[in-house]
């Protein structure tokens, strides 16, 4: 999976509400004295799958995207959706209420410089916009002649009576045999890299859970606990958590590494930090405004750069990495059984979309690991597989018969994430399919053996995976490859392929290789392994080489091959790949699925 995805969040989302809910915002707003008020779809820690207590913009409009932005003024209402949601969001929301509004076109920003009156106060939440998103934002009321008020509580919080309360899953330890490193050993390693800053407020709750070895349960698909810390660059860190996330033993051990402290002394403790002239680095992507203000207005100095656990976390050490091994090994059996089920089940005909993905579901569930998925499966048959950010409802729920059938899926096992996609030809494919999937195909195979020097960027081999595509005028709109998190997020940075991956791309990182192609309203294709930065020892080298291990060992569909588009090295690299795949998942499975596997993996 690439970026981002709906949420389950249906329950709360009522486009038919959202005239009445908006109506009772305006009130409240000029009880406020605001003549407005900004619904980003976020929560204190800029998360991508959030809390159902911090979906605030599903409530008021409806729409359940994983981002958006709601200005609901005194006389107009606009949502903001990037492009993928632009479709979507139409059907979700009333559009006599909002008006759907790309951001590519129309920034937030822009918008509101052509919208707001001078003089008009204009409200946002403190907690859920980063320092840079209220300085853009701050820019444009001012040109307008307006002004930006940051309003604590947030309105909603008020108007929403039903509103779920905040999270409290239990937190478990990471244990050290999937960590690989102690929690004692990581923190003094931050502490030794803050530089000239005196402590780092670590606002990233996946930040928090790799520094403390430790999961939690406040959102779904991540293991994440919702949580801050701050990590001083001589004493003892404090973890801010709330309580009732901690069982005895796990108390007992956080206790030893750090002070335990509720999160309402977060702010207290930076206005002391501040007061004291300290300078505190926050992390620019995830810290709330409100966190930087209070220790700029107390006195003190906020360096807004990059968490440095971010690099940290993303260089994966040699346990981890065996861990991904051992994940993507059961993970790979699960995907046999389901793909050996998948070709008996699909060409019988009544399979849906649905049904597939919970097939997948319970072969995963069976392998008796399974903690989460990593993200909800994208089953798409058809035309819906052309829609890269497809999400199945029981509405859009279609019929498998025969063409392509896409499923892109992961799960999160204690010592991996997985994330994989296949695409499955049900019937005989048309030429043009196959063209198209083997083009991608060699993209897929052109990043797999990718060899590059040592600071090389995602952005700077992004291409190797579109050319064969370029050659006949093609190309997809996203992203060639995501960073993952070890038992974390499917979507780790700084690490990406993609034509804006600015990090370099270090040893020990995984990422995935997913490259696409989408023909609209017909069908679509990706093929998605996950991958591994591993040293490359080349004879005669005189750079500092790097390329990928592949983690992913999963057949991929040889009906849709056009052999005679592909070269004797991508030949032989698929056949080297089938050959691994059929000697590491054969002995997983059980002699039906071993039987379709020896098939499924055969020469090219
Ligand atoms: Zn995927
Ligand atoms: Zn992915």
């Amino acid at each position: 999976m690439f970026e981002s995805l709906y949420q389950s969040f249906e329950d709360h989302a009522d486009p038919s509400l959202g005239a009445s809910r908006v109506e009772a915002l305006r009130h409240a707003l000029k009880r406020l004295k605001l003549d407005g008020f900004l619904v980003p779809r976020a929560d204190q820690h800029q998360n991508e799958y959030v809390s159902e207590s911090d979906e605030r913009l599903a409530w008021l409009t409806g729409f359940t995207g994983s981002a958006g932005l709601a200005i609901v003024l005194a006389d107009k209402a606009a949502i903001f959706v990037d492009g993928r949601y632009i479709l979507a969001v139409a059907g979700q929301v009333d559009t006599s209420v909002f008006a759907p509004i790309a951001s590519a076109t129309t920034s937030p920003e822009a918008w509101l410089e052509g919208n707001l009156k001078k003089g008009a106060r204009l409200g946002y939440d403190p907690w859920l916009h980063t320092p840079g998103a209220v300085e853009r934002l701050a820019k444009a009321v001012g040109s307008a002649g307006a002004e930006l008020v940051a309003v604590e509580p947030n309105p909603i919080d008020v108007l929403w009576t039903d509103r779920p309360p905040v999270p409290v899953g239990k937190v478990t330890l990471h244990a050290q045999k999937y960590a690989g490193e102690t929690a004692a050993g990581k923190l003094a390693r931050v502490a030794g890299a803050l530089g000239a800053a005196d402590a780092l407020l670590v606002s990233d709750p996946h930040a928090v859970a790799w520094a403390f070895n430790i999961r939690g349960r406040d959102v779904s698909h991540t293991p994440l606990p919702l949580a801050y810390a701050v990590v001083p660059k001589q004493g003892r860190p404090t973890l801010y958590i709330d309580a009732r996330k901690l069982d005895g033993p796990v108390r007992d051990k956080l206790g030893k590494l750090a002070e335990v402290a509720a999160p309402e002394r977060l702010v207290s403790d930076l206005v002391s930090l501040g007061r004291g002239r300290k300078r505190i680095l926050f992390d620019s992507a995830t810290v709330a405004a409100k966190l930087t203000s209070v220790v700029e207005r107390a006195g003190g100095i906020c360096d807004t750069g990059r968490d440095p656990i971010a690099v940290m976390k993303a260089r994966k050490n040699a346990t981890e990495l065996e861990g991904a091994r051992q994940a993507h090994l059961r993970d790979g059996a699960a995907m046999a059984r389901f793909l050996h089920w998948f070709s008996v089940t699909a060409p019988k005909g009544g399979l849906t979309e649905i049904a597939a993905a919970e097939a997948l579901e319970t072969f995963r569930r069976e392998t008796g690991k399974l903690k989460d998925l990593s993200f909800p499966s994208i089953a798409a048959f058809g035309a819906n597989a052309a829609i890269p950010h497809y999400h199945v409802t029981e509405r859009s729920n279609a019929r498998i018969g025969k063409g392509i059938f896409l499923i892109d899926s992961g799960g999160q096992y204690e010592d991996g994430t997985t994330d994989i996609t296949r695409t499955l030809a049900v019937g005989r494919p048309t030429a043009e399919m196959r063209d198209r999937f083997t083009r991608v195909l060699k993209g897929h195979i052109a990043i797999a053996r990718a060899v590059f020097p040592k600071g090389t960027n995602g952005a700077q081999i992004d291409c190797l995976a579109r050319v064969p595509l370029w050659q006949a005028g093609l190309d997809f709109d996203h992203g060639t490859g995501h960073g993952v998190g070890s038992y974390l997020s499917v979507h780790e940075g700084p690490q990406r392929i993609a034509k804006v991956g600015i990090a370099p791309l270090e040893e020990g990182m995984i990422l995935s290789d997913e490259p696409g192609f989408y023909y609209a309203g017909h069908w679509g294709i990706r093929i998605e392994n996950l991958v591994t930065v591993t040293p490359r020892a080349i004879p005669g080298a005189e750079r500092e080489m790097l390329g990928f291990e592949t983690l992913t060992l999963v057949p991929i569909d040889r009906a849709l091959v056009e052999k005679k588009l592909l070269d004797a090295e991508e030949v032989a690299w698929l056949d080297a790949y089938h050959a691994r795949v059929r000697k590491e998942i054969s002995p997983l499975v059980e002699p039906s699925v071993r039987r379709w596997l020896a098939e499924a993996t055969r020469r090219i």
